[in-house]
C-alpha cells in the first residue's frame, strides 16, 4: 500500500511523510479513526515508506525489495496483530496461523470492519479477540534481529478490543519499549482503549473520507458516477459500507437483468408490459443506470461470442448467465441489441416517456432472440 493509493487525507499524509524525513519517529502511533476509514491503509502506507529503499518526497518508490514485500505483506521487519476467533478453518491462540489469511483480508481491501474479517475466517465467535498470549508474545515476536529495515514495526490492528489483561501487557511493552521498534496501533473505536494505552501513543487523528474521495475510491473501482454519487450521499465516509452498497446496487441490477432478458426470450409478453410500468416509475438516473449496466453486459458478451472471453471483467455471479446468453444469440444479434439500447439511452435522455421506449426495446429485442 502506497500513499497515493489512498484517497485524500493529504494533510495526515503530509505529516506522516514528514515525521520520516526529520527522523521524527515516536515509538508508538495510534491511527485513531472511523468505522471504515483510512487508518489501516495509512499505517501500511506509513510502514511501507519508513522501510523503502528508495524512498522519495511524496512517497515510497513501489519497486525495491522492500517495497516489493511490503506490497505482499511478508516484510520480514514488519509484525502484525489482529483480533482472531476459533473457526472451521484456523486453529489457533494468537494470529500466526491465521496469517496468510489475514494477508488476502488486507490485500483486497484495508478498509474492512472487524465483523467482515471475522466472517472472511468464517468465524463461529463474532466477537474476536487479541488474547493474553498474543499480548505477552509481542516481545518475542520482536526479539528476532532486524533483517533488512531499520526498524521492526508491529501493527496491531483493533486493539481496543483488547480485555483488561491483554491491554495491561500491551502497556507494559509500550512503557518500556524494545530499541529501534515502531508500534503502529490501528483503531476505529479508540474510546474503548486504556487511556493509559493512548497516552503512550502519539495520536493520527483521521476523519471519514469526504464524500469526494468516496467518490474517487469508487470511480477506481469502475462504478459508474451517478452511482457513486448516490453511494457517497448515503455511506458517511465509510468505505466498508460503500463496497457494500456497491454490491447491493450490483444484485439489484444483476437479477433485473436476468428476469428482463429471460422474458424477452419467453417473449413474455405479460411480464414486458408489468416491467415497462415499473421502469416508468423509477426516475431518470435509475433508468439510465439500468440501461447503462445493460450496454456493459451486451458489450461483454460480444467480446466473449468473438472469442476473446479472457477480457470479460464481468463478476463471477453473472458469468455463467452471460456464458449461457452468448450462446442463445448471434453476434448480429447482439450487435443489434447494443444499438437499441443506446437508442433507448438518448430517448431518455430526451425525455422520451420511459413506458414507451422500454417496451419498444423490449419487443425490438424479443425479435433479435426469434431471428436467430
Ligand atoms: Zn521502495
Amino acid at each position: 500500500m502506497l500513499f497515493k493509493d489512498i484517497p485524500g487525507l493529504h494533510p495526515i499524509k503530509a505529516t506522516l511523510r514528514r515525521s520520516v524525513q526529520n527522523s521524527h519517529l515516536a515509538h508508538a502511533l495510534l491511527f485513531d479513526g472511523v468505522q471504515g476509514g483510512g487508518g489501516l491503509a495509512l499505517a501500511l502506507a506509513f510502514a511501507t515508506y519508513i522501510n523503502c529503499e528508495n524512498r522519495g518526497e511524496e512517497d515510497a518508490c513501489g519497486q525495491c525489495a522492500s517495497c516489493v514485500k511490503m506490497n505482499k505483506l511478508i516484510h520480514p521487519d514488519f509484525h502484525f496483530i489482529f483480533p482472531i476467533a476459533s473457526s472451521k478453518k484456523i486453529e489457533g491462540k494468537t494470529s500466526e496461523p491465521f496469517l496468510p489469511y489475514w494477508r488476502n483480508f488486507v490485500l483486497e481491501n484495508p478498509y474492512r470492519v472487524l465483523p467482515e474479517w471475522l466472517d472472511f475466517i468464517n468465524a463461529e465467535n463474532k466477537q474476536g479477540n487479541i488474547s493474553v498470549e498474543e499480548a505477552r508474545g509481542i516481545l518475542r515476536k520482536l526479539s528476532v534481529k532486524s533483517y533488512e529495515g531499520e526498524y521492526k514495526i508491529l501493527l496491531i490492528w483493533k486493539p481496543d478490543i483488547m480485555n483488561a489483561s491483554s491491554s495491561n501487557a500491551l502497556l507494559k511493552i509500550l512503557e518500556e519499549p524494545p530499541y529501534k521498534t515502531l508500534f503502529l496501533l490501528v483503531s476505529d473505536q479508540s474510546d474503548r482503549l486504556l487511556t493509559t494505552i493512548i497516552s503512550r501513543t502519539q495520536r493520527v487523528t483521521i476523519p471519514a473520507f469526504s464524500d469526494q474521495e468516496v467518490k474517487e475510491f469508487l470511480a477506481n473501482k469502475g462504478v459508474q458516477e451517478s452511482t457513486a454519487n448516490q453511494i457517497a450521499y448515503l455511506c458517511d465516509g465509510n468505505l466498508s459500507e460503500a463496497m457494500h452498497l456497491v454490491k447491493e446496487t450490483a444484485d439489484d441490477r444483476s437479477a433485473w437483468f436476468i428476469e428482463w432478458m429471460r422474458s424477452c426470450y419467453k417473449s413474455d409478453l405479460a411480464y414486458l408490459v408489468k416491467a415497462a410500468d415499473t421502469f416508468d416509475a423509477m426516475n431518470k438516473e435509475k433508468q439510465k443506470g439500468l440501461l447503462d449496466y445493460s450496454l456493459r453486459l451486451f458489450r461483454d458478451m460480444l467480446v466473449w461470442g468473438h472469442g476473446a472471453g479472457e477480457l470479460l471483467r464481468v463478476p463471477q455471479e453473472e458469468l455463467t448467465f452471460v456464458q449461457n446468453f452468448s450462446k442463445a444469440v448471434n453476434i448480429a444479434a447482439l450487435e443489434g441489441m447494443i444499438q437499441e439500447v443506446n437508442v433507448a439511452i438518448l430517448h431518455i435522455e430526451r425525455n422520451v416517456r420511459a413506458k414507451m421506449v422500454f417496451l419498444d426495446l423490449s419487443l425490438t429485442i424479443t425479435q433479435f432472440f426469434q431471428r436467430k
